[in-house]
């Protein structure tokens, strides 16, 4: 026997007394290998009572008949949500390895931060001192010396130092010499990896106004120099002509 909606195969419960269509889920009493339609008309109902009967549900299809004239639109519900289901969590596995691939870099960029951060502090450290511009005064009447990590700016100073060197810088001070005039015999001496810049003022030495040895680096702009420059090692004294 074969639906009368739509020709499909048939199951049957209660010792074949009823049929469903497995393939449209019409429901049909057998009287003696004589179909009749039994049931509700509505798919829901027709299901709730295929249930009572002790057909297996099923759920997963539902099937609307006579769309566009006996063409049959079959819905596979369980399909699309599993399909829904699985978009959703590949949605949701892509959010959440984007986010921790963002987590990672940032954690990279604070750690790196961090670590620079650390390093200079300690390198600060261990030299003894910040490198921090040093605020300092001088009289310019005795000699003035700066070395270790100094940052030394001194600005608008008249020095007239009587005997030796007025400016001694040695080790790894950074030395600015702003709109400063001195008057010695020996007005600059610069030694170690000192670096020492001369902005305007002006220099008389005798016989030399600029003494560069070791490292040191003398860059004048701008400054009267009067007196002899001598740079020895792999001392350098820039700007004087
Ligand atoms: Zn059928």
């Amino acid at each position: 026997m074969k639906c009368l909606q739509c020709g499909g195969g048939l199951e049957y419960v209660q010792n074949a007394q009823f049929a469903r269509c497995s393939h449209c889920c019409s429901l049909f009493r057998n009287d003696n290998r004589h179909l009749s339609p039994v049931g509700p008309p509505d798919p829901d109902g027709s299901a709730a009572y295929a249930a009572q009967l002790g057909f297996a549900p099923r759920k997963a299809n539902f099937t609307v008949v006579g769309v566009g004239g006996g063409v049959n639109l079959k819905i596979n519900t369980g399909k699309m949500e599993r399909d829904l289901k699985n978009k959703v969590s590949s949605m949701i596995w892509g959010w959440v390895i984007g986010a921790v691939i963002l987590g990672l870099i940032a954690v990279i960029f604070v750690g790196v931060g961090i670590w620079v951060y650390a390093q200079s502090k300690s390198a600060a450290a261990s030299t003894g001192g910040s490198a921090a511009l040093k605020s300092v005064t001088w009289d310019g009447t005795s000699p003035f010396t700066c070395g270790g990590v100094d940052v030394v700016k001194l600005e608008k100073v008249k020095a007239n130092v009587a005997t030796g060197t007025a400016i001694t810088a040695g080790g790894n001070c950074q030395l600015t010499l702003v709109n400063v005039d001195v008057t010695a015999p020996l007005p600059i001496d610069a030694s170690g990896n000192a670096k020492v810049t001369m902005t305007g003022g002006s220099l008389k030495g005798t016989p030399e106004a600029i003494v560069a040895s070791a490292n040191a680096s003398v860059t004048v702009a701008g400054a009267s120099i009067t007196g002899k420059t001598k740079a020895s090692g792999n001392g350098k004294i820039l700007g004087v002509k």
